[in-house]
């Protein structure tokens, strides 16, 4: 039995332990962005179905003992994570077609990491000091035994997405189940089958109880802001841009419930003047050029020493001109598609706007020769422009790097937080204090020193400023799923 539909039919959503079409029949179309075809088709939920997974889920939180069995809950999610890697070439083939993800990262983020990181949250779940002892302590002439319990927060809702559906969806679905918590998912409209395939692994092949997950697909935004605004929900997880996660956080506060923010970046490479200029370049190029440029802790701003400039838009010039936008099925390839015509659209307009603002266009800028289907575009390398260019301050969410010139470190420093965003970037240099003083001075959730890669599921990641609020994976990322209760006994 395949996990894909069957042609001409739909994957369907997955509410109170059961696979189902939307109430109404209703189902819409996913592409392949690689080839502007279409894959097939996923259930397109309504408010109703919405609302029938959310009262699924708050059912589940209320009346069965998930939030409290940690050991069950860790057994489940290791029955998850063994039930997707059983099916891992058929959730590599789909997630190649739909997300446009190219194969080599598949092996990675896009796929197996963040499926592998079930463990990791199975492992919390089992581990976590749910309980801490604070000793005795008298208040008021009253001796009292204090303990802080850690516990579920309830019902989440999870909003994800089209980039690394994976990775997102599991980044939530693993720490908020560890957690104890019950879950509705919503995924992006671009790619539902990313969940609904994981779903339906979840409803077969695991004990996972009735409602404890929902999963529910729709081409309709708007059941993103019901989850955000409904009472039965009591936190909101989100990753998106930074414009619908002021919507969320806007919506959430109807109800007072916690939210959590992933959002989007503009992050900074910085290089130092004493730095290994032709790594942190090339490192830089091949950064910018991954999966399109569609992540949101993609480095896009490249801030080199003045005297350095000509040198620095040579070499990643080069490095560009060999990351050329390949099919996402090669194993070779880095550059995939673009999600959509419609952000591809987007991404063509900072490109016209690049040049409106006095940018220079010194590499790619268009779409590839020879690839006439499929939403491609070249790796781009822009020059000429100023930081407080929108180019330069807006996220793009394309492979689309500008290189900017710095008077030294701290003029570095300053490009590299004249952003409204914080969440990612790097830093280039030869001597260590100076590093570490750049390394103190920047205001994001993450930096890569001299090539190191800060991604892991034990890692903390988000963002300063407007790239979020709150972290995802590791121990902190988990305990966003938690509730303190103190408890005082008398002695
Ligand atoms: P988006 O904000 O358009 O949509 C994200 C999700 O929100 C989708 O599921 C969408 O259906 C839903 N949504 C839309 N309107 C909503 C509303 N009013 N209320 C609630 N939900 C709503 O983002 P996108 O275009 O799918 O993804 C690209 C963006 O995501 C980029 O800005 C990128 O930087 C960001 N991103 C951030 C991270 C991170 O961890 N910081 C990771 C990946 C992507």
């Amino acid at each position: 039995m395949t996990l894909r539909p069957a042609a001409g039919a739909a994957t369907d959503l997955l509410i109170g332990g059961a696979l189902v079409p939307a109430a109404d029949g209703g189902t819409f179309v996913t592409y392949n962005p690689a080839t502007e075809e279409p894959i097939g088709a996923a259930a397109d939920a309504s408010a109703a179905d919405m609302d029938a997974a959310i009262a699924a889920a708050r059912r589940a939180f209320d009346t069965t003992e998930w939030s409290r069995d940690h050991a069950f809950r860790a057994r489940c999610l290791r029955q998850l994570r063994d039930a997707l890697q059983e099916r891992i070439e058929e959730l590599r083939e789909a997630t190649i077609a739909e997300v446009g993800a190219p194969a080599f990262f598949t092996t990675g983020p896009q796929l197996e990491g963040p499926i592998a990181d079930l463990g990791y949250f199975a492992d919390l779940a089992e581990q976590y000091a749910w309980e801490t002892d604070l000793g005795i302590a008298s208040t008021m002439g009253i001796q009292s035994q204090r303990r802080v319990r850690r516990e579920a927060i309830g019902v989440v809702g999870a909003i994800t997405p089209w980039n690394f559906p994976h990775q997102i969806n599991f980044a939530k679905i693993g720490p908020a189940l560890a957690a104890g918590n019950t879950v509705v998912l919503k995924p992006a409209p671009d790619t539902p089958w990313a969940a609904a395939l994981v779903a339906k692994v979840a409803a077969e092949h695991t004990d996972i109880p009735a409602g404890v997950l929902n999963v529910v697909t729709s081409a309709d935004h708007e059941l993103g802001a019901q989850l955000s605004t409904d009472p039965r929900v009591d936190l909101v997880t989100f990753t998106g841009s930074t414009e619908t996660g002021k919507a969320v956080m806007a919506a959430a506060a109807q109800s007072l419930k916690k939210v959590f923010l992933e959002l989007g970046g503009k992050s900074a490479v910085v290089v130092l003047d004493d730095a290994d200029l032709s790594t942190a370049c090339t490192m830089a190029a091949f950064n910018v050029a991954t999966h399109a440029g569609q992540g949101c802790a993609i480095t896009t701003r490249l801030v080199v020493p003045r005297a350095q400039l000509d040198e620095a838009t040579k070499i990643t010039a080069d490095a560009l001109a060999g990351l050329a936008p390949g099919d996402p099925a090669d194993g070779g390839t880095i550059c995939g598609p673009l999600i959509s015509a419609r952000q591809r659209e987007r991404v063509e307009g900072y490109l016209r706007l690049a040049q409106e603002e006095g940018g220079t266009i010194v590499c790619g800028g268009g779409r590839p020769a020879g690839r006439d289907r499929g939403y491609f575009i070249e790796p781009t390398l822009i020059t000429g422009l100023d930081n407080s260019s929108r180019t330069a301050q807006e996220e793009i969410f394309g492979p689309v790097l500008v290189i900017l010139p710095h008077d030294g470190d701290d003029d570095a420093v300053r490009i590299a937080n004249d952003s409204p965003y914080g969440l990612s970037g790097a830093v280039w240099g030869g001597d260590t204090a100076r590093v570490e003083r750049v390394v103190g001075a920047i205001r994001t959730g993450t930096l890569g020193v001299n090539g190191g890669l800060w991604y892991a599921v034990d890692v903390p990641f988000g963002g300063y400023k407007q790239s979020g609020i709150g972290r995802e994976m590791g121990v902190a990322g988990f305990e966003e799923y938690l509730e303190t209760k103190a408890v005082a006994y008398p002695v």
